[in-house]
């Protein structure tokens, strides 16, 4: 089979391309809180004006703002609170009526003068303190400022976090219509593996990998099917993949790499898959592989990716490449990785030609957030990996970075 070796630019051109026509699941109804994780798959419209009445956005006092910018006395003919409607006469000239912040603000005024700025002449006079201002409509959020009733709040393809819920139950709704999660078929490959509830001999390993990558999918959206580990046998590779093939995605772990035994792209190619890159140019994560196969005209290809065993290369490969294809098949319109700038807080050595992505730690200081690398004993290293909280990205054409520097980070 033809090789190819991407960089990491490459290599994540060639998911997004994929995933920008990685063709959408299906459309469901789910009740609302059930929706939190997923991609809308409609538009939230607003049922009414948002704020559906111009609201008081303090505790204070209506009044004509020309009046109290002034300095007059105005006598409080009132009070308005939360969940009140003023039903008196419009505000009338020399008056002002108290009112509770998220009150309906009564006709006739036109700011809200907020109750630290004013003081009482006499007991139901209030003035402007002397040295404050009010600007005309300050403290009023009008009515529809936000959203007009059957706008578009929210588009198709919004993945919904907390925010995205809050709007949807302002807008009433008790059930959304979110894409179908992607079932993602979980295969690890390795003679060396053995499940949880065994006993492993000292030359075994647990199989760690299937329960990061189950989580990894989870947090994608999707849903994981873990199958049983294949040992590293052709006939066993061949017969979980075939396993696989009623999920929308497939993921195999270990197998990937140059070794006698690494098996996942000669049987994969023997069952005709198609691969659009055999390795990226990155460490952790160089043997990665990423493809598909192609069905008949009726059915979607399944892609597939071949993550590289050793479990942090598993999971930087997931972050950089899976998950983005993962959320691209839910419908959603921006999609991963997250990378964002932050400042070095230590010296480090590059290494020319591969793109680094080493476990690191983002220190969340507002006054100054950095970011130092996590001691680690190579792409093995659960632990450490488990001690980051993102991911450093350190670009191939560089042999110092210097605290101070400012650098990508994949977070996570
Ligand atoms: P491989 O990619 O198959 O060459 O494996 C590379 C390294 O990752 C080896 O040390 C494996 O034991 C380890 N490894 C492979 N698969 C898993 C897994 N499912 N869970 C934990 N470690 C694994
Ligand atoms: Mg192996």
């Amino acid at each position: 089979m033809s090789e190819y070796v991407a960089s990491f630019d490459e290599a994540q051109e060639m998911v997004q391309r994929e995933a920008s026509h990685a063709g959408c699941m299906k459309a469901e109804s789910r009740s609302l809180l059930d929706c939190a994780g997923r991609v809308l798959a409609e538009d939230l419209v607003a049922d009414r004006d948002q704020p559906p009445f111009p609201r008081s956005a303090r505790d204070g006092f209506a009044v004509r703002f020309a009046e109290a910018a002034a300095g007059a006395n105005l006598t409080v003919v009132g009070l308005i609170r939360a969940g009140e409607v003023w039903s008196g006469a419009p505000l009338a000239s020399g008056t002002a009526i108290e009112i509770m912040t998220g009150a309906p603000v009564p006709e006739g005024a036109d700011a809200v003068v907020m109750v630290e700025h004013i003081e009482h002449p006499t007991p139901n006079q209030i003035c402007l303190i002397a040295g404050r201002s009010v600007r005309e409509g300050e403290n009023i959020v009008p009515r529809g400022c936000e959203a007009c009733a059957g706008e578009a709040v929210l588009g198709a393809g919004t993945v919904l976090g907390a925010a995205e819920i809050a709007l949807a139950a302002a807008c009433g709704r008790t059930t959304l219509t979110v894409f179908r999660k992607p079932k993602v078929a979980i295969v690890a490959t390795g003679d060396e593996l053995v499940e949880l509830d065994a006993v492993p001999e000292p030359h075994q390993i647990r199989n760690s990998n299937s329960y990061a990558l189950a989580a990894l999918v989870a947090e994608s959206g999707g849903e994981a099917v873990r199958l049983p580990i294949a040992p590293d046998r052709r006939e066993a590779v061949e017969e979980a993949i075939r396993q696989a093939g009623e999920c929308d995605l497939l993921l195999l772990s270990g197998g990937v790499s140059m070794g006698k035994y690494d098996l996942v792209e000669e049987v994969l190619l023997a069952l005709g898959a198609e691969f659009f890159f055999t390795g990226v140019k990155m460490q952790p994560g160089k043997p990665v592989v990423f493809g598909r196969f192609a069905k008949s005209e009726a059915a979607t290809a399944q892609y597939f990716f071949g993550l590289p065993g050793n479990p942090v290369s598993t999971q930087v490969t997931f972050h950089c490449f899976v998950a983005p294809l993962l959320r691209a098949m839910q419908g959603a319109t921006v999609y991963g990785p997250q990378f964002a700038q932050a400042t070095l807080g230590e010296d480090i050595a590059g290494k020319p030609g591969l793109m680094r992505v080493l476990p690191a730690w983002l220190r969340a200081s507002r006054a100054k957030p950095e970011v130092k690398l996590v001691p680690w004993q190579g792409s093995g290293d659960l632990v450490s990996n488990a001690h980051a909280n993102c991911y450093a990205v350190l670009p191939p054409d560089r042999e110092r970075f210097a605290a101070g520097d400012v650098i990508t980070v994949l977070l996570r």
